[in-house]
C-alpha cells in the first residue's frame, strides 16, 4: 500500500469536458485550463482527457507550463494567460503559445512572432488595462498577429452579484465591435462559474479550469452542476493503538483520550498538502465510515480516532478525498476554497492516473 496517493479518474475530466461543451452556446469552443499541473491532477494527462473530451485549446499560467506540454507532445493552442518577463516571452515563443498584451510596447517585442490576445481589465483589477484606449491601441500594434480579445471576471462565483453583469457590458461594449471589423478574432470572457451562470459570457471561447476537474466553481456540489469529481487522495492505517483516558496522540497533545478508544496513524501530513488547520477538524473515511481526525496534523502523518471497538485493521485503505468526503467540505473546513485543496497536494503524492 503506497503511503499516500492522489487517484485521478481521466474518464471523469473527459465527461466533465464533453458536458461543458454540451451547454456552451453556438459553436463556442472550449479551452482547458491546466495550469499549477492541472490544479495538481497532472498537466498532461489532464490535458490529453481533456481534449479527448472535446477541448480544442490549452491554457497555463507560464511559459514553463507551456514547454511542458509542447514537450509531451501536445500540438493544440495553449494560451500562456500570465504576464511574461522577457525571458519568459522568449520562452512562450519558443514553446509556440499564444500570449496575452496589454500594452503596444509588450506587443512590439513580440514582433509578429507569436499570436496576441488583448487583454481589457474590465474589473478583475489585476492584468490587463483598464483603458479602452490603450487597448485598442495594443490592438492596432498587434496588426494581423492579433488573435483574440479577452478579460476574466472577479465575481463570476458569487450568485446575484451585479458586478458581474458591469463587467460583460464593459466586456461586450469594447470587443464587439472590433470582431465586426474582423470576424476572425476570438472573444473570450467565462471561466467556469461563468460558463455555468450565463450563456451570454460564452463568446468564441470558455476558459474552464476548476469544473473540468469536477470541482465545484461555486464551493458547494458539483453533482448540482453534473460535474464528476475526478480526484481522490488516499492513504492507509500504518498503525493502530489503543488509547486510554488520559493518553494522547500528536504534537501538543491536542487529542487527549476521554476514555477508552482507538487511534489510527495514518501516514500523510502537511508536507503532503493535507494542511496543518486540518487539525481536530474533519474527517477520513475507513471501510466507508467516517472518523474525526484527532489530534495534530504533522508534516508526514495524521491520527484519527476510530473508537473503542474498531472494525478497522492495520493496511485498511484510507480515504482523505473521495465519494461523500469532498474536496469542497475540506475547503471549507480551513476557510479555503477547493481549487486550493487539489492544487496544494505536493510533489510527494504520487498521482495515479486511470
Ligand atoms: N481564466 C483566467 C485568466 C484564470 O486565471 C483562470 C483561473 O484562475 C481561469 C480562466 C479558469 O478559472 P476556473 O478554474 O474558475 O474555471
Amino acid at each position: 500500500m503506497p503511503r499516500a496517493q492522489a487517484r485521478v479518474d481521466l474518464a471523469a475530466i473527459e465527461a466533465n469536458v464533453a458536458g461543458l461543451r454540451g451547454r456552451l452556446t453556438g459553436d463556442a469552443a472550449l479551452c482547458a485550463v491546466v495550469k499549477a499541473d492541472g490544479y495538481g491532477h497532472g498537466a498532461v494527462p489532464a490535458a490529453r482527457a481533456a481534449l479527448a473530451g472535446g477541448a480544442s485549446w490549452l491554457a497555463v499560467a507560464t511559459a514553463a507550463e507551456a514547454e511542458d506540454l509542447r514537450g509531451a507532445g501536445l500540438d493544440t493552442r495553449i494560451l500562456v494567460m500570465g504576464a511574461l518577463c522577457a525571458t519568459e516571452l522568449e520562452r512562450a515563443i519558443g514553446a509556440r503559445a499564444d500570449v496575452a498584451a496589454w500594452h503596444p510596447r509588450f506587443v512590439e517585442s513580440v514582433a509578429g512572432r507569436a499570436p496576441i490576445h488583448v487583454k481589457l481589465d474590465t474589473g478583475m483589477g489585476r492584468l490587463g488595462t483598464r483603458d479602452p484606449d490603450v487597448a485598442d491601441a495594443t490592438v492596432t500594434a498587434a496588426g494581423d498577429g492579433l488573435a483574440g480579445l479577452w478579460t476574466h471576471f472577479a465575481t463570476a462565483d458569487e450568485r446575484d452579484d451585479r458586478f458581474f453583469d458591469e463587467q460583460l457590458g464593459r466586456f461586450r461594449a469594447w470587443a464587439l465591435p472590433h470582431r465586426e471589423r474582423r470576424p476572425g478574432l476570438k472573444l473570450h470572457a467565462a471561466n467556469s462559474a461563468a460558463t455555468l451562470r450565463d450563456p451570454a459570457a460564452h463568446f468564441d471561447m470558455v476558459r474552464c479550469g476548476v469544473a473540468i476537474y469536477g470541482l465545484d466553481p461555486f464551493g458547494v456540489d458539483p453533482a448540482a452542476h453534473g460535474l464528476r469529481p475526478a480526484l481522490e487522495l488516499r492513504s492507509y492505517v500504518a498503525e493502530l493503538k489503543a488509547c486510554e483516558p488520559g493518553e494522547s496522540a500528536g504534537y501538543g497533545r491536542r487529542f487527549i483520550a476521554s476514555q477508552r478508544t482507538c487511534v489510527a496513524t495514518v501516514p500523510i501530513g502537511y508536507g503532503d498538502g493535507w494542511r496543518r488547520a486540518l487539525t481536530n477538524n474533519g474527517d477520513v473515511l475507513i471501510r466507508g465510515r467516517r472518523f474525526p481526525l484527532a489530534g495534530t496534523v504533522s508534516m508526514d502523518n495524521l491520527t484519527v480516532d476510530v473508537g473503542p471497538r474498531p472494525d478497522v485493521r492495520r493496511g485498511d485503505e484510507v480515504v482523505l478525498i473521495g465519494g461523500a468526503l469532498r474536496a469542497e467540505e475540506v475547503a471549507r473546513r480551513i476557510g479555503t476554497i477547493n481549487y486550493e485543496v487539489t492544487t496544494g497536494l505536493t510533489a510527494r503524492v504520487p498521482r495515479v492516473h486511470h
